[in-house]
């Protein structure tokens, strides 16, 4: 964990782009709750295949206005074109936006094979560098886990240095509850003489279908202690947020105290849970 510690902490808040206009008011709020504990930055999501790229954009230029705090799109390649990927680029850039998630991204189900032009994260990375040099700050995903499809984990952390050797300049992990994967996973990649900021992404646990649900599509492991915690519960609603809230400030505790060097919320458009969390650690004290 040594590399990890010399990085200062950041944090920061993952939206999705609202459908409705009930959610984009929706988002306003939330957006103007999460504001006040001034972030590092906030990011939007990009549904693969180009799904979002208008909500995606949209919604990035929005927060980033209203809120004077610098918006991050995610931008994903499996499915898009290079004319596409290159003129969703250029459009951020002329925006002034400086930051960019780069993703393989899913296809969502009935979206058919078609696979973009590029195949991978660490291709569109190169891609991004090849075609806007050094503008974007370019964040990539890691899977302490190992990701649900890659065939071990030696080879997942190989396609995560090739993300990096193509210029990624940090990384932030799929949501986890368990630390010592995270710890495995940064002392691997040091031993690989990757030094970039690897930070913790934190799903808040509010509904347990939902956490199940996604949980097994993103590999995330749910421990048999925490499963058998919230099922006891018989879906009382109240009581499974309760601790969900306890357990993940738990983890961020021990997850800062170990070094990591911040905290991404994956938020679902939701301020209460995140900012619960955010009190807990007593975040805006420091
Ligand atoms: P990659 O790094 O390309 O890896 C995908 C798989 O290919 C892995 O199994 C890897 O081991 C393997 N691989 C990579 N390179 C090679 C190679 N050269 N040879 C053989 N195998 C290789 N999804 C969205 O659709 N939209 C989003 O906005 C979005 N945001 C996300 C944000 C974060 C922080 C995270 C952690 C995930 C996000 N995802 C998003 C999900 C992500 O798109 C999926 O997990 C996807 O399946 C993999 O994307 P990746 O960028 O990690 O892909």
């Amino acid at each position: 964990m040594q590399t990890q510690k010399k990085h200062k902490p950041r944090f920061s808040f993952e939206f999705f782009p609202p459908k409705t206009d009930v959610g984009v008011e929706k988002l306003q709020v939330v957006r103007e709750k999460l504001s006040a504990v001034n972030p590092s930055f906030f990011s939007v999501t990009y549904g693969a295949g180009g799904s979002t790229r208008d909500r995606t954009f949209d919604t990035v230029m929005q927060v980033q206005k209203q809120s004077g705090i610098c918006t991050a799109p995610h931008l994903s390649c499996v499915g898009d074109t290079r004319a596409e990927l290159r003129e969703l680029l250029n459009r951020y850039k002329a925006e002034g936006i400086n930051r960019i998630v780069a993703l393989r991204g899913d296809l969502p189900s009935g979206m058919g094979a078609s696979m973009g032009e590029l195949r991978y994260a660490s291709d569109l990375v190169s891609f991004i560098r090849e075609e806007t040099g050094d503008h974007f700050h370019i964040e990539v995903a890691a899977y302490p886990e190992k990701h649900p499809q890659a065939s071990s984990m030696t080879n997942d952390l190989q396609a995560f240095k090739a993300k990096v050797d193509a210029g990624a300049n940090s990384a932030i992990t799929q949501y986890f509850f368990n630390v010592d994967a995270y710890k495995f996973f940064v002392d691997s990649c040091e031993k690989m003489g990757l030094d970039l900021p690897i930070v913790v992404g934190i799903m808040p646990i509010t509904n347990y279908e939902n956490l199940l649900r996604f949980s097994s599509s993103c590999g995330a492991e749910i421990p048999r202690w925490i499963r058998m915690r919230m099922e006891g519960f018989q879906g009382d609603t109240k009581s499974i947020a309760l601790l969900g809230e306890e357990i993940v400030t738990n983890l961020c505790e021990e997850l800062l105290a170990l070094g990591a060097p911040g905290i991404h919320f994956y938020t679902m458009n939701q301020a209460e849970p995140t900012l619960a969390i955010w009190n807990n650690l007593g975040l805006s004290q420091k």
